[in-house]
């Protein structure tokens, strides 16, 4: 497939490829495009055969549902059945922005785009671009990562490029995404609010203007995984080609036990990745990428660094452990999915 692609500068953005790039959207068929968290691959969401080709595009399980992106928030109600007082307090501060809402869904919303469920999960972002692009396809739009299934999500402009050129409509580069992680996904449709995945807007967060807020409990263990209330949750997940450890334990000890694993490694002739604290990086033996000081800036880099160690050859990574409080959260559920909650003690 022939990929219009468009670069676009979110400080000054070009209504014309905008246009054109909409066009193919509101045509029916599929464009990927920054947004605040990571690329998307959108489609018109209200067309089942549009969806299909996100599904064929990502080689994405058809039982896997999609958020549907609007420029809008009273577009929710077009969407939604039963948007209660929650939503509305959520939809009031956070959006637009990294969360989407879980809600019932009315007819118009294909089965397509909610793998078969009664619920539609919906976001409004607030990214510039994602949002021209979205006003002026006129529709709403259903977009997943704009990863083939399974492989970390694009937080670049490369990442698309080098990825899903040729196997979408349109491609807009529009720099690096903010957050780097996808959305929170609060499902609305019970009596307590529940997280079905973690991400920038936290529990914490939540909990300030909501009360009580459950985490989905299959999200704490491998095993309960087929469990989880998001169906996306309980599929392989931001793998890159190399095996992924996550090694937890006191700092020093994690550095020493990454060490001797390093040497073992290399005997074997294996190449060795770390990912860990900028202020641990000269610690290591291996090749180190350094994923930040702040919760925030690991957060914005952890898919990056998975990338980058496949370009580096690299085998087998190790990944230092981070707090699961706040942002900690988030990035805790991306790194053990990355795992396959391969946890070494040191
Ligand atoms: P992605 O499209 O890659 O950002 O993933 C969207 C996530 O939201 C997946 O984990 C989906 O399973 C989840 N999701 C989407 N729609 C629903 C829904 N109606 N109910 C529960 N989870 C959903
Ligand atoms: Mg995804």
């Amino acid at each position: 497939m022939k990929t219009m692609i468009s670069s676009i500068d979110i400080n000054n953005i070009d209504m014309k490829e905008i246009k054109k790039q909409a066009k193919l959207l509101s045509e029916g068929n599929t464009v990927i495009f920054p947004t605040e968290t990571v690329y998307g691959l959108g489609a018109n969401a209200l067309d089942e055969n549009a969806v299909k080709k996100i599904y064929e595009a990502k080689g994405r399980p058809s039982d896997n549902p999609l958020i549907v992106h609007i420029y809008e928030k009273k577009e929710v109600y077009d969407l939604a059945n039963d948007v209660s007082e929650n939503a509305e307090i959520v939809m009031g501060k956070f959006w637009p922005g990294p969360i989407t809402i879980i809600l019932n869904k009315k007819d118009i919303v294909p089965n397509t785009t909610s793998g078969g469920l009664d619920t539609v999960a919906i976001r409004m972002p607030s990214h510039k671009i994602a949002r021209e692009i979205i006003k002026q396809a006129g529709v709403p739009i259903a977009a997943p990562s704009a990863n083939i299934s399974g492989r970390p999500s694009p937080t670049k402009a490369n990442h698309v490029k080098e990825e899903m050129e040729g196997r979408v409509g349109g491609i807009v580069l529009g720099g690096d995404s903010n957050f780097g992680l996808e959305s929170t996904v609060l499902d609305l449709t019970g009596k307590i609010p529940m997280i079905l995945r973690p991400g920038s807007i936290t529990k914490e967060d939540l909990e300030e203007i909501l009360g009580k807020v459950d985490l989905d409990p299959s999200l704490a263990k491998k095993e309960d995984n087929k469990k989880a209330k998001a169906p996306g949750m309980k599929y392989t997940h931001y793998s890159p080609d190399a095996d992924v450890f996550i090694v937890s334990g006191e700092s020093v000890n994690v550095i020493n036990k990454v060490n001797e694993l390093t040497e073992l490694n290399h005997k074997n002739g294996l190449n060795t990745g770390v990912m860990c604290l900028e202020k641990n990086k000269c610690k290591y033996m291996a090749k180190v990428i350094s994923l930040g000081e702040t919760l925030e800036e690991v957060a914005s880099n952890l898919f990056d660094a998975l990338r980058e160690m496949d370009k580096l050859n690299i085998d087998i990574i190790y990944c230092e452990e981070f707090e699961t409080t706040g942002l900690g959260q988030a990035i805790m559920n991306r790194l053990l999915k990355s795992a396959g909650y391969k946890i070494i003690k040191a």
